[in-house]
């Protein structure tokens, strides 16, 4: 799960993370008046993704009329970064915070390293531009420290990457302080990612955070009632909202064969497969092992919203799952919604007859597999509008 900028903030102040948490707006008027507080100030766009500076999602205001005037613009634009994809997203909320002087720029950031089965940290001393350009441009400037979650965070670890980054001398205590308050901040509330960039030094010759980024490990949130609170539906794709919803395992993606399948597994190896068939899935869903007749008609709805859809694709094992079952909810869904793209099922497992029988009998427009492979082939033509 992300948040926003300004909630992140202030959980860097709950941890004592030197930063401005500002004032957030979501009209000019109320900019106008956070920026009266200010004096010059920069408005920035709230919306969960990087690179908004480049995107013209960060604007230095120098009076409350100017801070007023952007905030008129930002506020409900489309704000495209190389992070949100060519679709945008819509500014709902800015934030005003004092414009600070920059001395220097650098990127911090803890993450979990699947590698080591452990935390990394990820710093530079050029900071400010986005780290995946800076890994793929100059990965010799990128600098990793390995913390392990047995023996934890020392003080040595911080130095370290304190001495590679080329902190001052005399920052180097509050370096190694605030490294601590971030790999505290990131195993307690149970992130992914806490980031910095860029961490700067300020006018006052300070260590502060000037941005603040963090993501959370969705399977920890039942831990944390008080950050599930934090999050922001509108920023989220709607039709993982209502996956999540209905507990289904679905995440969008940019072909055009919706896939209906019963377990993770059987549902990486359909992406394969219509892959292998010189298609393209529309997303990854799985509906579960208990998959219900509401869960089937969700899990159809979601793929049916999605304009991209041109085939759709069921394959089900049924082990657990009945055939029978899976086939009534297909059925109870074509029923409620009208499906109206080529629809490709191939079902096997326990029930198996029982099922083929209900869909033979419902009437409805089913082009039936034999196999995997065969659904994938016949979905990818469909697709193409050959069936
Ligand atoms: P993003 O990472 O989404 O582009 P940032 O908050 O990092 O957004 O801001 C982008 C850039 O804008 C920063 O690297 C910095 O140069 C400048 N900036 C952001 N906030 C301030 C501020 N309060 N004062 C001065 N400059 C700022
Ligand atoms: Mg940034």
């Amino acid at each position: 799960m992300k948040i926003h900028e300004y909630q992140a903030k202030q959980l860097f102040l709950d941890y004592g993370i030197n930063t401005d948490k500002g004032i957030v707006c979501e009209t000019p008027e109320e900019v106008y008046e956070a920026a009266e507080k200010f004096g010059k100030c920069v408005v920035k766009a709230q919306i969960h993704s990087g690179g908004r500076g480049k995107g013209g999602g960060v604007k230095l205001a120098s009076s409350p009329d100017e801070a007023r005037e952007i905030a008129d613009n930002m506020l409900g634009m489309c704000l495209v970064t190389k992070q949100t994809g060519a679709e945008g997203k819509i500014v709902h909320k800015v934030l005003v915070t004092p414009a600070n002087e920059i001395k220097k720029e650098y990127y911090l950031s803890v993450a979990v390293d699947n590698e080591n089965a452990g935390l990394v940290i990820i710093a530079s001393a050029d900071g400010g531009t986005e780290i995946e350009d800076m890994a793929a441009n100059h990965p010799e400037l990128i600098i990793k420290e390995n913390v392990s979650v047995y023996e934890g965070y020392h003080g040595y670890n911080g130095l370290e990457v304190a001495r590679r980054m080329g902190i001052p001398a005399e920052l180097k205590k509050d370096f190694v302080k605030m490294l601590g308050s971030m790999i505290k901040l990131f195993l307690e509330k149970n992130c992914s990612l806490v980031e910095i960039n860029p961490l700067i030094i300020d006018g006052n010759d300070k260590l502060f955070a000037l941005d603040a980024k963090i993501t959370f490990d969705d399977n920890a949130l039942m831990r944390h009632p008080e950050i599930v609170e934090l999050r922001d539906i509108l920023e989220e794709d709607p039709k993982e909202v209502k996956a999540s919803e209905f507990d289904l395992n679905y995440i969008s993606l940019s072909g055009n064969i919706g896939c209906l399948v019963n377990g993770a597994g059987l549902a990486m190896a359909t992406m394969d497969i219509i892959s292998k068939f010189g298609g393209s899935p529309a997303n990854f869903l799985d509906v579960g092992g208990s998959a219900t007749t509401e869960k089937v008609t969700a899990a159809f709805e979601i793929l049916l919203s999605d304009p991209n859809v041109k085939a759709i694709m069921v394959n089900i094992f049924g082990g657990i799952m009945r055939c029978d079952i899976i086939a009534e909810g297909i059925v109870f869904a074509a029923d409620k919604l009208g499906i109206n793209v080529p629809l490709v099922v191939r079902l096997e497992g326990t029930n198996v007859n029982e099922g083929k029988e209900i869909l033979k009998n419902s009437g409805l427009n089913i082009i039936a597999a034999e196999d995997m492979a065969d659904a994938a082939h016949k979905a990818v033509n469909a697709a193409k509008g050959g069936m």
